[in-house]
């Protein structure tokens, strides 16, 4: 429907079109306005790492996908914008490595939840959690996103929680969480707090891990566990950081000529 809208050969076409997929969401009543300016913000990290899945995402992609694989209770939190954006992908991923599926937002109102479980549900979905039975809570969080399901997010040893914000990844951390997350912005408190962070847009990242934990999974579990003690998300985030200053230095010269 919008890509009628938007030329095929506009330099900016994907990410053109990834706003309008939350914009639909947005009309729909499954994003707030408030996920659109976040999603500004990480588009701007998008501009600057170049718009493509970079080694150090891969790196921290594949140790996701072992950290998943691993797990004995992993749940995949959803909110407005990857409801949006990825649904699908997030319930492959759920699929292949038997996560649940949990919604869990910031602004929640009933109405909204049950919207995004219902995208989640027609993206195939057999089970989506944190709707109806959100009755457990995570210490020393205030906002409305303490509210979890006592059979996800609260038994979860692994949660991947996408587009979160640094409080909830700090409070899951607390209360002894493994935390993945994906976020363009490798300095926010987010990528900083979480065990694993992947640098990279949720649109690229998630059909990603789910081909890394397709291809993990026909290895031995020792393999798998050698790939996880080895990652370190300090290296990684660093290395992202240092791709930026170089990139940028490379574009003054050859746009600049500085
Ligand atoms: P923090 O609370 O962790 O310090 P923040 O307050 O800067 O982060 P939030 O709005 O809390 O930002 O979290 C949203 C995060 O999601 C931002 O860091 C933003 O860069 C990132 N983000 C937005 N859209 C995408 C996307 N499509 N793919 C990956 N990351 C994204
Ligand atoms: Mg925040």
């Amino acid at each position: 429907m919008w890509d009628t809208r938007i030329p095929r050969n506009h330099p900016r076409y994907e990410s053109l079109m990834i706003r309008e997929k939350l914009v639909e969401g947005f009309r729909l009543g499954i994003v707030v306005p408030e996920g659109l300016i976040a999603h500004g913000r990480g588009e701007c990290f998008d501009y600057l790492i170049g718009e493509a899945t970079q080694p150090f995402a891969m790196k921290a992609i594949e140790a996701a996908a072992a950290a998943l694989i691993l797990a004995k209770h992993p749940v995949i939190s959803v909110n407005g914008n990857v409801a949006a954006l990825v649904p699908r992908e997030v319930v492959e991923l759920a699929r292949v490595v038997g996560a649940k599926i949990e919604v869990n937002l910031f602004y929640r109102t009933e109405e909204r939840a049950r919207k995004i479980k219902e995208v989640l549900l027609g993206a195939g979905a057999e089970e989506v959690l944190g709707v109806d039975d959100a009755t457990a809570t995570i210490p020393e969080l205030f906002s409305e996103r303490r509210r979890v399901s006592p059979k996800g997010i609260a038994a979860a040893d692994v949660v991947l929680v996408p587009l979160e914000d640094g409080d909830r990844t700090e409070a899951l951390r607390r209360i002894g969480k493994f935390v993945i997350t994906v976020d363009l912005n490798p300095i926010s408190r987010t990528s900083l707090t979480a065990n694993i962070t992947i640098v990279d847009n949720i649109v690229r990242a998630m059909p990603a891990l789910v081909e890394a934990v397709k291809e993990m999974k026909g290895k031995d579990e020792e393999e798998v566990r050698s790939i996880l003690e080895k990652y370190d998300n300090s290296v990684v985030i660093s290395e992202a950081l240092a791709h930026i200053r170089e990139r940028l230095s490379g574009l003054a010269s050859s746009l600049l000529g500085c």
